[in-house]
């Protein structure tokens, strides 16, 4: 109380200019996407806050569907009518044209895949512009069209299935559209580099040299590939695409059959295999879970790995008075703490590790959102290109045709 008393001061209400810019607010290109809120964001200390997210909330009715992702903030989820990872919002809320407005709180990705799969009469609003994800961004069009070109030189990309992970922009998605590829999440990534594999093998004339072009997260490609799979990983190399030819020889392109890019979430690629040691000597007998977009070496040394859907159900499973540790984002995992009183939840890492560009979505950019549209306004609405959205469609839709997906 004392600490809202405080930043209610009126001195608080004007600010004075700072070096620093607030969240959602002011713009700063060279490092993320902001842009201005278009209309007053309301400060984080108003008291109102929660009554404001309620009344908007309360008016718009179903006029409305807000998605919260699991790594979202407390805050937001409260108000979150669904919960869930970004294919499975992405769906729950094409399967509501009744709702006029999707505001999705995740992040920049998430929203175009919403885009994609809604209605064209329905509107999907990412609350703050400049939650974006850091993986995603790893992996621009432009490089990826460069790359292909390189595959191309070399004489490979006709023996190349392209794939990529849920977590890329709609013109990534559209590429591998557009090249007979497919999009994959964390949980059927194993289905989708069998059928890429199948493919791209078909291609060779039924040898098993077939390729797959794996985006953007090397670490997801690299685990699947080589503990789903049966690989070596001397069967994959990595694209750098920073680099001419990615960093690689063509002879070392010739002879890969997963070309994982250089691409890593940087939530999950902190923990580290330091990080299990540790925490087994501190708690003996835990279970360690981590997601698969952890580096290899980490994946190797837990006791089980899956998707945030996987971890979630996993604990719901688990036995009162069993111990674990959980290596993903630390908004989920301290909910599923607080949901488990019976069970011993850690966090892998000993620093706290949330997704920062997640963390960019926060009430008062809920609030400014909701009473935009209360007022009439449709704010930061995100639209994918025809065209690309056409293609991303095509990968997406592949996706959904996948055996037992
Ligand atoms: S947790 Fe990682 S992959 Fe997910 S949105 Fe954040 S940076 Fe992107």
């Amino acid at each position: 109380m004392q600490v809202t008393t405080l930043l209610n001061d009126a001195t608080f209400a004007e600010p004075a200019p700072s070096a620093l810019l607030l969240l959602g607010q002011g713009r700063d290109l060279a490092s993320e996407r902001g842009v201005e809120c278009t209309g007053a964001l309301p400060s984080p200390s108003d008291p109102d806050l929660v009554d404001r997210a309620r009344a908007a909330r309360a008016a718009l009715g179903e006029r409305a569907f807000v998605l919260g992702h699991h790594y979202q903030r407390d805050e937001v989820i409260d108000f979150a009518d669904i919960t869930g990872d970004s294919f499975k919002l992405a769906r729950e809320a094409a399967a509501r044209p009744e709702a006029e407005f999707v505001i999705f709180c995740g992040v920049h990705f998430m929203a175009e895949s919403a885009d994609i799969l809604t209605s064209d009469s329905q509107q999907v609003v990412l609350p703050d512009l400049a939650a974006g994800c850091s993986m995603a961004d790893m992996a621009a069009i432009a490089q990826v069209e460069e790359a292909w070109a390189v595959l191309e030189d070399v004489g490979v990309a006709g023996e190349t299935v392209p794939v990529t992970y849920m977590n890329s922009s709609a013109a990534i998605k559209a590429f591998t559209g557009r090249h007979g590829g497919t999009v994959c999440t964390s949980s059927n990534a194993q289905v989708a580099l069998r059928w890429a594999f199948d493919r791209a093998n078909a291609a060779t004339g039924g040898s098993d040299s077939g390729k797959v072009l794996f985006l953007p997260d090397q670490h997801l490609g690299r685990n699947t590939a080589v503990l789903q799979l049966g690989m070596s990983l001397d069967d994959c190399v990595v694209y750098d695409p920073r680099k001419p030819m990615g960093g690689l020889t063509e002879q070392q392109l010739r002879d890969a059959r997963m070309i994982l890019w250089r691409g890593h979430c940087s939530v999950h690629g902190r923990f580290s295999e330091r990080n299990v040691t540790e925490i087994r000597a501190a708690v003996p007998g835990v279970t360690v879970l981590v997601h698969p977009e952890c580096k290899h070496e980490v994946v190797t040394a837990a006791d089980m790995v899956g998707s945030t859907e996987y971890i979630i159900k996993a604990l719901d499973a688990a036995a009162p008075g069993s111990s674990w540790a959980i290596g993903t984002e630390l908004n989920l995992v301290r909910r599923l703490a607080n949901a488990h009183p019976d069970k011993q939840v850690h966090y892998l890492d000993s620093t706290v590790c949330f997704c920062s560009t997640m963390n960019r979505i926060d009430l008062p950019h809920l609030v400014w959102a909701m009473e935009s549209l209360v007022e009439g306004r449709v704010v930061n609405r995100i639209v994918v290109d025809p065209d690309d959205a056409h293609w991303a469609r095509v990968a997406l839709d592949q996706m959904l045709a996948l055996p037992g997906i």
